[in-house]
């Protein structure tokens, strides 16, 4: 996005990509339809350190813009849920309509290159094992550590250190959360089972479906308040949102027995979860208080997660470049003059559901029309 952008506006670019093609990631977004922005998209789906840095960019290019553009190239797509745009045939369709539009800009692409250092004199250097590329300006969109098998490096990173720049410490966002030996023994083995529910952790929260895998927890709620998630830290889940499970006690003719509270729980929760959680979580009696407390046990089930499954399995990469270190208007570094840091590379991480693309389409308008 940055070098059609720049290239657009005559500047003569080059892309180096260590990879034998580009855009991996495109490829494989969206579970291979690319959820390539999402509707709704405001600064609060975004963390990092300033919460205000992401605002000017994403302001400048919205999705409205990118839509415009896969509305030009004519590829069909399709709203999934909330605000979720994705493909209707493939994530090749974006790929393809970048690269079509770098080829208009003219902009030179080399893949296969592997930058073994960057300096800087009265110009940029980036060299390879046999060339040197200059230039007055250098571009970091080198995105973060994860999914390392398909060419994320640190290298971002590295270059920023290099200058001087502060970064957030990284670390997987977006990530199935493992559970200890303990909880794992109690609830892996009923892998696949999957529920709505409201997950929170550090005052935020997400109703979306929690997944559990045969390490631990997954699915949209889980991918989200893992991003928020600090080691040793409880999340909480609400696994009824807004429906009272004992209500039927109420009524003074209910029988207070297991049975009937099992029946309660099935009408909201996958059987053999609702079966396996309240065998771990019985009524300590059947007086009022005690059921009260069961629900409200229910509503803030607190577990403590060993740790992520890390960098293999994350989405995204939160922290990163410190926004403090650049400018919200071009992505330039304040110390450096002529250096950029865009898309994922940079201490701005968005939500599950096409915020990411937004980031890095946004950010890379935003710096590519300064170059
Ligand atoms: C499985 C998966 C699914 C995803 N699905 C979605 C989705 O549907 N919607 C969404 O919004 N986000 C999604 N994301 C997140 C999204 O893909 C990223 O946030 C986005 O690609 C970041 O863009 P970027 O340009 O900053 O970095 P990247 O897309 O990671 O691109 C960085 C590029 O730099 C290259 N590179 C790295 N190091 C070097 C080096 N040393 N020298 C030369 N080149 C280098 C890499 O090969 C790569 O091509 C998904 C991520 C994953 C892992």
């Amino acid at each position: 996005m940055c070098a059609i952008e720049a290239g657009k506006r005559g500047r003569r670019v080059a892309v180096l990509e260590h990879a034998d093609r580009l855009g991996k990631k495109i490829l494989i977004s969206g579970g291979g339809r690319c959820n390539f922005t999402n509707l709704h998209c405001h600064p609060g789906n975004f963390l990092s350190s300033n919460p205000h840095f992401a605002k000017s960019a994403l302001a400048r290019y919205t999705p409205a813009d990118f839509i415009a553009r896969v509305e030009k190239h004519r590829i069909p797509y399709h709203e999934k849920t909330l605000g979720q745009l994705f493909c209707d045939r493939s994530a090749r369709d974006i790929l393809s309509m970048l690269e079509e539009e770098c080829r208009a800009a003219e902009v030179s692409i080399f893949l296969n290159t592997k930058i073994k250092e960057v300096s800087r004199t009265t110009e940029f250097v980036a060299r390879t094992a046999d060339a040197e590329f200059h230039a007055p300006v250098l571009v970091v969109a080198t995105g973060g550590l994860s999914i390392p098998k398909i060419g994320a490096t640190s290298f971002g990173y590295d270059l920023a250190r290099q200058f001087g720049l502060k970064i957030r410490e990284p670390r997987p966002g977006l990530v199935p959360l493992v559970l200890d030996a303990d909880d794992r023994s109690r609830y892996c083995n009923l892998t696949g089972v999957s529920t709505e529910v409201i997950a929170s952790c550090d005052g935020q929260q997400f109703r979306e479906k929690m997944l559990i895998t045969h390490r631990g927890l997954s699915g949209p709620a889980i991918l989200q308040i893992s991003s928020y998630w600090r080691e040793s830290e409880p999340i909480r889940i609400d696994l009824a949102p807004g429906t009272a499970l004992t209500a039927i006690f109420h009524d003074p003719k209910t029988p207070r027995t297991l049975t009937t509270l099992r029946s309660e729980f099935r009408k909201l929760l996958p059987a053999r979860f609702a079966d396996r959680w309240l065998d771990l979580h019985p009524p300590a009696s059947w007086t009022n208080p005690a059921l009260a407390d069961l629900e409200q046990q229910a509503h803030a089930w607190a577990i403590t997660p060993a740790g992520t499954e890390g960098f293999e399995k994350a989405e995204v990469t939160c922290g990163g470049i410190d926004t403090d270190e650049l400018s919200a208007k071009t992505m330039e570094s304040r110390k450096v003059p002529g250096l950029f840091f865009i898309g994922e590379v940079v201490d701005v991480t968005g939500h599950l559901g096409g915020f990411n693309f937004q980031w890095a389409w946004a950010s890379g308008a935003a710096a590519g029309r300064a170059l």
